[in-house]
């Protein structure tokens, strides 16, 4: 893979277009928004807890098609799921994302999360497929206000 409109796979182009849970929640329990000035990328997120568990999730942003992918897939893969486990996804996904170029991917299966796989291959392009997800941990961790990838 050395093209980068190799990288918009068909996932990832239709939740660039139709992002899923592109909303702010009214309720939410925990914020944090991204930054990413090298892209121009932004991106809130808002959660809501019930006890340990993400019972709603949802964001807004504006950037390239794939921090918004990587946002809108990353919605779909924590709901439901505890704290411990949306961070825990995290870092298997970032461990994905920022392999060595050229390697395949070795480790865990990450379901639809793999269709992110070949962004290892850009590494300019990790900054917008983690965005949502620093923003996200941020949030849980209570530290609120804007992460930036500078
Ligand atoms: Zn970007």
């Amino acid at each position: 893979m050395s093209d980068l409109s190799d990288l918009y796979g068909e996932v990832i182009l239709d939740h660039y277009k139709r992002p899923r849970n592109f909303k702010l929640l009214p309720d939410a329990t925990h914020k944090a928004a991204g930054a990413n000035p090298l892209c121009g990328d932004h991106i809130q997120v808002t959660l809501k807890l019930d006890g340990d568990k993400i019972a709603d999730i949802g964001f807004m942003g504006n950037g390239c098609a794939i921090s918004r992918a990587a946002a809108s897939v990353m919605t779909q893969e924590i709901l439901g799921k505890s704290r411990s486990e949306a961070e825990g996804l995290f870092r298997k996904y970032r461990a994905m994302v920022t392999r060595e170029a050229g390697k395949p991917y070795e480790g865990e299966d990450l379901g639809k999360l793999a269709v992110f796989s070949g962004v290892a291959e850009f590494p300019v392009r990790v900054k917008c497929a983690t965005l949502a997800w620093h923003a996200m941990e941020a949030a849980l961790r209570g530290s609120g206000g804007t992460v930036s990838t500078e």
